[in-house]
């Protein structure tokens, strides 16, 4: 009642939006404390090379158990700290921790190096420092460059392509390669495709998820990108691979690695997994 005398849109007793902001400044506060306390983790998630099924490398995906609110699904903490520019010391920390994790990771099926993978948002990349962090995280780590894959998606370069272009040239010549995540989910898939230098382009779950549906535009547009990236001098991955039968027909349209499921979930101790593996293929 003392609301309405206040006037229209002041806040009454049951009001959701409000519920809803004050739970989102906490969570807001919360993953503030945990990014400076460094107390998120990384998950890694295996990718295989689709002939051999031998692991090449793995995606870093930070995670969040907070002692309050319990374990916070990526997709809702990431735009959280998106929209609060919290993605900028978030990104750091990953780089850095993916980087001297994956210094003392063993070495793959072949004896190969392992590569490992690491999102980065648009925010991030605008950071005049961000090519210098690049470098000092593998210069601390010992890391060699060419074991770190940078993941971009289309949103991340939305701003300026030109002066995008020119940082990625600067850290491909360090020998480090770069991925368009989340490919064929934005507005601007051939323009970065023909602007932006870019070793791998990994095609986005909703297309695997169809891939299997021949006649489906899924299916065709997947075709189309193996075709026009391998033209382009590029690889593939796909992601979200959950069964063999879609394995089977992205192997068949030429893609390169896979990602997903089938392979293995992110694991919270790559080394381990690799180890259990590596005994299971020996046994058989
Ligand atoms: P993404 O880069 O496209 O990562 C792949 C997501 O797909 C991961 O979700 C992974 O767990 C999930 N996934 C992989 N294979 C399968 C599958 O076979 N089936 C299904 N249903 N899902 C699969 P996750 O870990 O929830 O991450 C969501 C997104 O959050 C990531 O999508 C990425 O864009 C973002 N993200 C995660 N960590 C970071 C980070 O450190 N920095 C930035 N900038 N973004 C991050
Ligand atoms: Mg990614
Ligand atoms: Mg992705
Ligand atoms: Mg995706």
């Amino acid at each position: 009642v003392r609301s309405k005398a206040k006037g229209r849109g002041r806040v009454t007793q049951f009001d959701p939006g409000l519920l809803a902001r004050r739970a989102r400044h906490h969570l807001e506060r919360r993953l503030r404390e945990a990014v400076r306390e460094a107390r998120l983790t990384l998950a890694y998630q295996p990718l295989a090379g689709v002939l051999s099924g031998r692991i090449v490398g793995a995606e870093a995906l930070a995670r969040w158990d907070d002692e309050e609110l319990g374990p916070v699904s990526p997709v809702e903490f990431i735009t959280v700290a998106e929209e609060t520019g919290l993605i900028v010391d978030l990104g750091r920390w990953v780089l850095r921790t993916a980087c001297f994790e994956a210094a003392s990771w063993p070495s793959g099926g072949g004896g190969d190096r392992l590569k490992v993978s690491v999102n980065v948002s648009a925010l991030q990349i605008a950071q005049p420092s961000f090519f210098r962090e690049v470098l000092q995280a593998l210069t601390d780590s010992g890391l060699p460059a060419s074991c770190l894959c940078l993941e971009l998606t289309e949103t991340a370069v939305i701003g300026d392509m030109r002066s995008t272009a020119q940082l990625l040239r600067e850290i491909r010549d360090l020998g480090v390669s770069i991925a368009l995540d989340d490919f064929g989910t934005g507005f601007s898939s051939l323009t970065m495709l023909r602007d932006l230098p870019a070793d791998l382009v990994k095609i986005d779950k909703s297309f695997v998820d169809k891939v299997t549906d021949e006649t489906s535009a899924d299916s065709v547009l997947t075709r189309l990108v193996v075709s026009t990236a391998h033209s382009l001098g590029m690889r593939v991955v796909a992601e979200g691979v959950e069964t063999a039968e879609q394995a089977g027909l992205l192997g068949s349209m030429g893609c390169d690695v896979l990602q997903g499921w089938l392979i293995a979930k992110p694991q919270p101790d790559l080394a381990g997994w690799l180890h259990s593996r590596a005994g299971a293929t020996a046994g058989e």
